[in-house]
């Protein structure tokens, strides 16, 4: 196992869609591993094998509620269905969100306050889940990374503007840059 670099925003696996899952090899499973190890090392509440520079529809989550429940596993090839949105600007505080590949910083952003995922887990099992609230969230962020979207694509102009500045200084915005956690100086 080992925790691999994250990609950051500029790099084109990041912004192209992502191939399904042919077959689980033993090659998947260690990649999922590390994954897991790498999402917790940053630490984060979702990976998707794009960040890591592999183009398939993979990602890993894991988020505990207020409770302590955890909530942990592996999406292959998923689906996902989404409530629509509720109308209104995102709250600054309650709805920022961030991203590995955007590392450090939060913007608001308004997504879906439920969300029902499918796909299988590495046994080839069904996985189903039927989420809402900051779970919701975590699933439609690491979906969005499948389709090679990112979540300051989905910002307005005027932070948008901001993430154009922010890549800028710190020279994001291109192929090849990435940062690993545990050995790089970031704060995620
Ligand atoms: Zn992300």
């Amino acid at each position: 196992m080992a925790v691999l670099p994250i990609r950051i925003m500029g790099d084109p696996v990041l912004h192209a869609p992502a191939h399904p899952v042919e077959e689980i090899t033993d090659d998947i499973r260690a990649l999922v591993a590390d994954m897991l190890e790498t999402m917790d090392a940053a630490p984060g509440v979702g990976l998707a094998a794009p960040q890591v520079g592999v183009p398939l529809r993979i990602f890993t989550y894991a988020y505990a509620d207020d409770d302590g429940n955890p909530w942990r596993g592996v999406a292959i090839n998923p689906e996902l269905w989404i409530a629509p949105l509720e109308p209104g600007a995102p709250d600054e505080e309650t709805e920022a969100e961030g991203c590995l590949s955007f590392p450090g910083e939060r913007f608001p952003l308004r997504r879906s306050e439920r969300a029902l995922l499918t796909g299988t887990d590495l046994d080839g099992e069904p996985v189903r889940l039927a989420v809402d609230g900051w779970r919701a969230r975590i699933l439609q962020h690491e979906f969005d990374h499948l389709d090679g979207v990112l979540y300051i694509d989905r910002l307005d102009d005027g932070a948008w503007k901001t993430v154009q500045k922010i890549a800028r200084k710190r020279g994001w915005g291109r192929p090849g840059q990435q940062w690993t956690p545990g050995v790089d100086d970031i704060d995620a």
